[in-house]
């Protein structure tokens, strides 16, 4: 991917005592290559390659005592502003409710982020969110929308199949303002590809609710096709911004680096999952440290601090001031890692282990979280909270039961241990548990 090629092209320069002009010319002709073969639009290669390279030759660079990390800071902050510099929130209207209108081609992901986007303001505002049913061509539509609004107990306008999607939003938009709703949310149909009619439609639509944003949905996994269809739609739509989907796939990136400069318009969200919670502001300067593998430790800390419960932790603290940090807590902890989500997507936003060789070929499995449980569940409630009860015999005992070879019984509890003294050494140090580690 993008990330690997470009750090390999830095750790080049960083093997470097001294950094020359040719060096520096060498090394963007690869990052050139690199972001063109992750579908970087041509246009905004050659604009971004101009840019650093002028600046990283400039003589206070390449004179300075560390000439490499200059340069990659250069491209870091290259990188930053191209994609906007800053994050762009959501518009909000003056009077309720705020009408957002989800646009975008057939599969890119606008059912499903429409719920991402529901749950978000739920969660962040405690909105009271609406949806409106307006892709009529394909009945499933509906149901997943229905679907959605049922696990996120968010109420769905729909008339069915039958009726026309500008006259079902404006019902759907009545509707609202009747129960007060703060946010509605249509659901628009999508093509495979862009054509009259459907901008027809959806413009249709946008002329009678008035949306505050138009957010186009797309698909990262499109490469090139991505940028196109941006350009299309705020052709015609004059979208408020984007929300790139797809983020959690093998995909070559090039699209969140070229639809802010192409378009002129923001990402605003990315989608990294199939799941609710799969959605993240976009922040310019998050993602370009993800790209250069730098890790991405704001969103960490943010979704650690949102997933970790403030009771647990402070339950934790208090053991492990106590020296009384067994099994149990130990359980705890691993559904607390488990929330947060994926471990290898967790992995890497941290700083040094997103192209960290050593971890290349793990692939972090989430099954390795439940076996571990197995273990533990296999214990008597005695073993739970004292593991020197845990001689040859009863390990052998705790295999059989979790189905799991003894090595791995065997290293379980070695970790256990160490983790345990780790502990004790934190709470000696009158280190505030995971609280403080977490900056909070
Ligand atoms: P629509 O036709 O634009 O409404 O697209 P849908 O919302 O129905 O999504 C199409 C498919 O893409 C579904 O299988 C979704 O689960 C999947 N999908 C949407 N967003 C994401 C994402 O961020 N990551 C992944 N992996 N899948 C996604
Ligand atoms: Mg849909």
């Amino acid at each position: 991917g993008l990330s690997e090629r470009l750090q390999k092209t830095f750790s080049k320069l960083r093997g470097k005592g001294k950094v020359t002009e040719a060096d520096v010319r060498e090394m963007m002709r690869e990052v050139r290559l690199a972001l063109l073969e992750a579908d970087v639009n041509f246009d905004v290669t050659k604009t971004f390659i101009k840019t650093v390279r002028e600046r990283a030759i400039g003589s206070e660079v390449l004179d300075s005592l560390t000439p490499a990390q200059q340069v990659i800071k250069i491209v870091n902050e290259e990188l930053t502003k191209i994609m906007g510099s800053q994050a762009v929130l959501l518009n909000k209207a003056d009077k309720i409710p705020t009408i957002v209108m989800m646009v975008g081609l057939q599969g890119a992901g606008k059912t499903t982020s429409a719920g991402k986007l529901a749950r978000y303001l739920k969660e962040e505002q405690k909105a009271r969110p609406l949806f409106i049913a307006a892709d009529v061509y394909r009945p499933a539509a509906i149901e997943q929308l229905k679907t959605i609004g049922q696990q996120l107990d968010v109420p769905v306008y729909d008339e069915g199949t039958q009726h026309n999607p500008v006259d079902i939003v404006q019902n759907g938009l009545q509707k609202a303002a009747d129960d007060k709703n703060d946010y509605v949310l249509i659901d628009t149909a999508g093509r495979l590809e862009i054509d009259d009619q459907l901008m027809d439609e959806l413009s249709q639509i946008k002329a009678i609710a008035h949306p505050k944003e138009i957010l186009l949905v797309v698909d990262s996994m499109t490469g090139q096709a991505a940028t196109h269809v941006a350009e299309g739609f705020n052709e015609r739509l004059d979208i408020t911004g984007v929300i790139l989907t797809k983020l959690d796939g093998d995909t070559r990136g090039g699209a969140a680096l070229s639809i802010r400069s192409v378009t002129g318009k923001p990402i605003k969200f990315i989608g990294s999952g199939e799941k609710l919670d799969a959605l993240e502001v976009f922040h310019p300067d998050r993602m370009a440290n993800r790209i250069l593998g730098m890790g991405d430790m704001m969103t960490l800390i943010e979704k650690a601090q949102k997933d970790y419960d403030e009771k647990q932790a402070e339950e934790l603290t208090r053991k492990m001031q106590e020296n009384n940090f067994d099994f149990n807590d130990f359980v705890d902890q691993l559904d607390q890692v488990q929330k947060m989500g994926p471990m290898d997507e967790i992995m890497k936003m941290i700083p040094g282990m997103a192209n960290n060789p050593a971890l290349q070929n793990v692939k972090m499995d989430p099954q390795d979280l439940e076996h571990l449980k197995a273990i533990v569940y296999s214990m008597t409630p005695q073993e739970r909270q004292n593991p020197d009860l845990l001689n040859p015999s009863r390990r052998r005992r705790l295999a059989s039961g979790a189905g799991r070879p003894i090595q791995e019984v065997n290293r379980m509890i070695k970790q256990f241990k160490q983790m345990q003294t780790m502990m004790q050494k934190m709470s000696k140090g009158n280190f505030n548990g995971m609280d403080q580690m977490m900056g909070g």
